[in-house]
């Protein structure tokens, strides 16, 4: 059995193989999108939403960047709005995930917490997930202190002492969403300088409740039931030192949700697949949309707009299959 988002069961059957004409692998703006393009041509695509319903942008607090809300939306409202709007044209959005992948041949088999589903064409936009530090303690204490989403855990850190690595647009974000519950937040960075837009460097550089620690790397968090502190060492100078801190939220960038399609389609050396400006995989009637094979822009934006480029030239393949037949 499985649960569409609206809360309805649909029934599902492992030992039966639905054959559908496109299907999609993600539920964020990417995989939404797509969906939303592909139910209008009349494919009547099949979304597996895959663990993070929404994608990472349903994490966001707010998103003030999408376009035509000017005062910002929730970035789950706005996830909710896309399947809205992709189920309306006859999108079935389906909480299941996809385990395997068969791409040898066509259609492509792909196996899922619920069924198995044969694709005439396929539609990847399963993302991207957060790097870790890998450094000792962080796995024995996510959860515990160490977390990935400021959206998710931010309300634990009441009028606590939080710390933010990174230097990027993601750090400074969560890390301002943080002061509104934190009673301070230090952002940690292994530099001297931002990677962040010049925006949210001014707003987290004037916020006072914000201070920064430059030059420094974490080297170990510290705590047995919860974080109690970090060890953390200077990369100019090596000197070593710790703080006390009650929790410690990890902004270093992302890896590509692609480890089921190594082998079988051709990817980079981050293992993001590549694609040509039209969205075409190394495989005929594959397409990528959305930060799986994006590792630059990285916006809702930009993610929504490859979810629509995708599902036009899956449009095209399956018509021009259907004319040459
Ligand atoms: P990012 O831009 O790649 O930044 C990652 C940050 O983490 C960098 O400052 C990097 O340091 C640091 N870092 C990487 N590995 C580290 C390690 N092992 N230890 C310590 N620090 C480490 O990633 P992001 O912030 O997630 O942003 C990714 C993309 O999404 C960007 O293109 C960004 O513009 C976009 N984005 C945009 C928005 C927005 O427009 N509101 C919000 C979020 C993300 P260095 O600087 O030294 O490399």
């Amino acid at each position: 059995m499985a649960f569409n988002l609206t809360g309805f069961s649909v029934s599902s059957n492992s030992d039966q193989e639905k054959h559908v004409k496109v299907l999609v692998l993600g539920s964020g703006p990417a995989g939404l999108t797509a969906a939303l393009y592909a139910a209008r041509a009349e494919l009547d695509p099949v979304v597996l939403t895959g663990m993070e319903l929404g994608g990472q942008a349903a994490l966001t607090h707010t998103i003030e960047n999408y376009p035509g809300f000017p005062d910002g939306v929730g970035g789950a409202e706005l996830g909710e709005l896309f399947q809205k709007q992709a189920e309306r044209f006859g999108a079935t959005v389906e909480f299941d995930t996809a385990n395997s992948v068969d791409l040898s041949q066509r259609p492509y088999k792909i196996i899922t917490e619920n069924s198995n589903y044969l694709a005439d064409s396929l539609i990847i936009a399963t993302g991207a997930r957060p790097n870790h530090l890998d450094v000792p303690g962080e796995v024995e204490l996510t959860g515990k202190g160490v977390s990935y989403c400021a959206t998710c855990d931010g309300w634990f850190f009441k009028e606590k002492k939080v710390v933010v690595v990174g230097g990027g647009d993601s750090a400074l974000e969560e890390a301002l969403f943080l002061t509104r519950f934190a009673s301070s937040v230090t952002i940690i960075h292994r530099r001297d300088s931002l990677r962040a837009g010049k925006v949210l460097q001014n707003r987290a550089l004037t916020n006072p409740k914000i201070n920064f620690v430059w030059d420094t790397v974490v080297t170990e968090v510290v705590g047995t039931e919860k974080v109690t502190s970090l060890a953390l060492k200077n990369t100019k100078s090596g000197e070593l030192s710790s703080m006390q801190t009650d929790g410690l939220f990890i902004f270093i960038g992302h890896t590509p949700n692609t480890q089921m399609f190594r082998g079988q389609l051709e990817m980079d050396e981050l293992g993001y697949i590549n694609a040509n400006h039209f969205m075409e995989t190394s495989l005929p009637g594959i397409f990528v949309a959305g930060e799986v094979a994006d590792s630059h822009f990285r916006q809702v934006i930009t993610s929504a707009g490859m979810g629509a480029s995708a599902a036009i030239q899956a449009t095209h393949f399956l018509e021009k299959e259907a004319i040459e037949a």
